[in-house]
């Protein structure tokens, strides 16, 4: 229809800015304003107004105000694009504390619709999705989830989920994919949820130091597989991902750590970049972030690929901000 035609004309790479609220009023905001929903300024604290401004424009700036459905009603078409065939890979980037646990999952721990994030949005949508369509054709949904962490790979699913790492598989030394991890067949959104607290548990029992921050330092994959075949013989397997990245603080202070999450996150901006430049040369093989993701980050196929660039506003982040809008306008 009109609508897809027209989101599909938006490009198969796209990047978005999320502002969160302020939460210490005393810290002021450093956003000065959005412009158009595309576009937003913001100031630096340290200078006079007129000389610290700087511009940045995204395909979509969704201010402090905006909720969770405003956010999914529009990217609602690039997840029903997935029941179409199309790869889809959403990222949520920004610093530790700047909302991508927020927009990806639900808030900590809460349960309420109101909060519910784009992952949880997305899901009941695709099994009401697959209900309508019943009469013409049989899906199955199917979810794993896993975690990479200095990178290593770990499937958060698997049976004995703390002792199990996995190296990507290459078959014919060729297309590598997430294939190995543990899948598990869902029929409503409330399975899923389980499923992710359950990862999100053994993402913690594992990380015997830094307990609550081993979260902000590893990136999370939840990916949402539907199988389906027509009445006519037709089928469909693709994939929908959602990536929770570590947070890009430039304050980890296991250098190591900060090592490896500048590393892989630096690759991504590398991999998408080339994409969006529909460069020759795709360099999947510097982390195991992209060598993962890979089918679904391809060029010229049918994938789709959606940044949330998150920030903070409030002062004391002006450095980090910026560095993170730096990082988000280099792909778009
Ligand atoms: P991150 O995953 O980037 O470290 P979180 O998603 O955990 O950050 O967000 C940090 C805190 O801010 C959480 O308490 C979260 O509920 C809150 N928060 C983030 N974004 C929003 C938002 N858009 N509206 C309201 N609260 C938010
Ligand atoms: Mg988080």
């Amino acid at each position: 229809d009109l609508y897809n035609i027209v989101q599909d004309l938006k490009g198969n790479i796209r990047v978005y800015c999320r502002i969160r609220p302020v939460f210490n009023d005393e810290a002021g905001s450093i956003v000065d304003f959005i412009g158009q929903d595309d576009s937003l300024a913001i100031s630096d604290p340290s200078k006079p107004q007129s000389e610290g401004r700087k511009i940045f424009n995204f395909n979509k700036v969704f201010g402090p105000t905006c909720s969770q459905n405003d956010i999914y009603a529009d990217i609602q078409p690039l997840i029903r694009s997935v029941m179409d065939g199309y790869n889809v890979c959403i990222f949520a980037y920004g610093q530790t504390g700047s909302g991508k646990t927020h927009t990806m999952s639900c808030p900590s721990g809460g349960s309420s619709e109101e909060d519910m994030g784009i992952s949880h949005l997305a899901l009941n949508d695709l099994f009401r999705l697959s209900n309508m369509r019943k009469d013409d054709a049989e899906y199955e949904i199917q979810v794993h989830m896993v975690e990479i962490y200095n990178e290593q790979v770990r499937d958060l699913l698997a049976e004995d989920s703390a002792n199990t790492k996995f190296e990507i598989c290459s078959a014919d030394g060729g297309s590598m994919s997430l294939s190995d991890a543990t899948m598990h067949s869902v029929k409503s959104t409330a399975d899923v949820i389980r499923l992710m607290k359950l990862g999100d548990d053994n993402r913690v029992i594992s990380s015997s130091t830094a307990l609550n921050d081993r979260s902000s330092r590893s990136h999370s994959i939840l990916t949402v597989q539907v199988s389906g075949k027509e009445i006519s013989g037709c089928t469909l397997q693709s994939c929908l991902h959602f990536v929770d990245l570590a947070g890009s603080s430039e304050r980890v202070e296991n250098p190591e750590e900060a090592m490896y999450i500048n590393k892989s996150l630096s690759c991504l901006g590398d991999v998408i970049t080339a994409l969006a430049q529909k460069n020759s040369h795709i360099p999947y093989r510097n982390s195991k972030l992209t060598l993962l993701l890979q089918d679904s980050l391809s060029p010229g196929g049918r994938t789709k690929t959606l940044m949330f660039a998150h920030i903070n506003p409030e002062r004391d982040s002006f450095a980090e901000t910026i560095s993170t809008l730096k990082f988000a306008q280099r792909v778009s």
